[in-house]
């Protein structure tokens, strides 16, 4: 029988999480976020959705699989109006389900809304189970949802009272936008987790979880949403606010290590430089003597080519990646050893044969796949084989929007250095240091998460069992930095402690 290969389960690197696009007093909204969703693919292929407002009344499109497979011509047709938000999905919480594929739409007392957030809420299950308690009914399993519940129970008088009330109650990282009858809401939470821009369109505003989704439309980059921030969007103007409590920035390092694209610019600096960074930091800590530097492309080109740079050695492309593998293929009947990297990468005989080679990669996750590659490379002939790994050993699963192995998983937290370069058959391995990566990332090293590396979780709380568990903050003692004083949502409290759950 022939047997279906998913790419999620047993994935040899950490997964982007979700993309986010809204756009505000455009003709034509829905075709523009389609665009800013088709550059963001990246980050979640799974499901994607449109919801857009015309009138105040709400239409929405959603399914499973790629942007430009869901949104057909006719399907983008039936979403009019001059607002719009979308969301690339790829499962942290919640199953792969059309159900689960946001942005996620209500019609309440208030009004239409509907929601896109790129995240994750650490005490989702605590106020979900309360909700429920009080009579809630969700739609979904994701953990987004508890916003708009918390939007729909809150007593605020104004929408912008009832979202800050909201945002208030849910811990852990959100980059969001919300759409209403009468304007759009972009936040993101105080750490900074997850990144969030805004542009100016020539009528109207957008914003993106990456800035290459202005690129592809031509919307003139204004500023990155700062951690904290919430800006309201309306037809007579733009207003910002910070109703969040301050924290220490903890914005997520591994955006530039791998996921973000690297024609984004993040929090002001270009993602591929910052790449190119960390390749020469790698090579000033672990320079090897050596013929020739390959990428495993794409994402450890950058590093390799700032490797290369660094050592004086020329830099060649010795893997080719088939760009044109969907998420799932089918296996032959036949086992071909190594099927599943073969179908993606090849590598160049001429370029590796009798070569000492340098290989890099942004990370090394279980280590399957750098196994598969070495042997790849040692089949075209190289003579020696040193891997270089642009980021320090993965030691612990990410909380905070990521799809991660489990610890046990992460083949650096349960193997020494050694044992991991003897299962990936190399001659010699090296990462990149904390210390290196952090330095060659722009600003001040505290600014940043750097949990899964490092097991410093920026968001921790020491609960009941002893365990580290993601803070929670009781009922009674959120909304003292809301907008307006009124926007109590009543005497609920926390009946439970949050359980640590890792990303699915
Ligand atoms: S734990 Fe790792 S992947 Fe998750 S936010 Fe922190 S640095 Fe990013």
């Amino acid at each position: 029988m022939k047997q279906r290969i998913s790419e999620k389960h047993g994935s040899d690197h950490f997964n982007d999480q979700c993309g986010v696009v809204g756009v505000f007093g455009h003709k034509e909204a829905a075709n523009l976020t389609y665009l800013g969703l088709y550059a963001l693919q990246h980050r979640g292929q799974e499901s994607s959705g449109i919801v857009s407002n015309h009138g105040g009344q709400f239409y929405q499109q959603k399914g499973m699989g790629l942007v430009a497979d869901i949104f057909t011509k006719d399907r983008l047709k039936h979403l009019p109006g001059d607002a719009a938000i979308g969301h690339n999905r790829y499962s942290t919480t919640g199953a792969s389900e059309l159900n689960n594929a946001q942005p996620v739409s209500v019609n309440f007392a208030f009004g239409n809304l509907a929601l896109a957030h790129n995240g994750n809420l650490l005490n989702s299950e605590v106020v979900r189970s309360e909700l429920e308690a009080y009579g809630a009914i969700f739609q979904s399993g994701i953990d987004s949802e508890v916003i708009i519940h918390l939007i729909a129970h809150s007593r605020g008088s104004t929408m912008l009272d009832r979202i800050v009330d909201a945002l208030q109650q849910v811990q852990g990282a959100f980059s969001l936008v919300v759409l209403t009858e009468d304007g759009m809401f972009v936040a993101r939470d105080s750490y900074g987790i997850r990144p969030l821009s805004m542009a100016r369109l020539k009528h109207g505003w957008i914003a993106a979880s990456e800035t290459c989704a202005f690129d592809l439309i031509g919307a003139e980059f204004v500023r990155d949403v700062e951690p904290g921030e919430l800006v309201w969007i309306r037809r007579d103007g733009v207003q910002s606010y910070h109703p969040f409590p301050k924290t220490n920035q903890a914005r997520c390092v591994f955006e530039y290590v791998y996921f973000s694209r690297p024609d984004s610019i993040a929090d002001g600096h270009s993602v591929y430089s910052i790449r190119k960074r960390l390749g020469r930091q790698l090579a000033k800590e672990s320079a090897v003597e050596a013929d020739v530097v390959i990428a495993v492309p794409d994402s450890g080109v950058p590093a390799a080519l700032g490797y290369a740079e660094a050592c004086g050695l020329p830099f060649e492309n010795g893997l080719i990646r088939n760009h044109y593998v969907g998420r799932t293929f089918i296996e032959p009947e036949q086992a071909i050893r190594h099927f599943g990297v073969k179908v993606k990468l090849n590598a160049i005989h001429d370029i590796l044969d009798g070569k000492r080679v340098v290989i890099v990669d942004d990370s090394l996750v279980r280590g399957t796949t750098s196994r598969k590659i070495v042997k790849m490379v040692r089949q075209a002939g190289a003579k020696e084989i040193h891997m270089r790994i642009s980021s320090p050993p993965t030691l612990s699963p990410c909380f905070y929007g990521i799809d991660t192995p489990t610890k046990q998983e992460l083949i650096a937290s349960t193997h020494t250095e050694k044992e991991v370069r003897r299962y990936i058959t190399a001659d010699s391995l090296a990462y990149l240091s904390l210390d290196g990566m952090l330095s060659a990332a722009p600003g001040e090293k505290s600014g940043y998460c750097a949990a899964c590396f490092s097991e410093q979780y920026p968001i921790v709380l020491t609960g009941p069992d002893q365990q580290q568990l993601p803070l929670f903050e009781p009922f009674e003692s959120r909304s003292k930095h809301a907008v307006s004083p009124a926007v109590s949502s009543g005497a609920r409290s926390a009946t439970k402690a949050p359980t640590r759950k890792r990303t699915e």
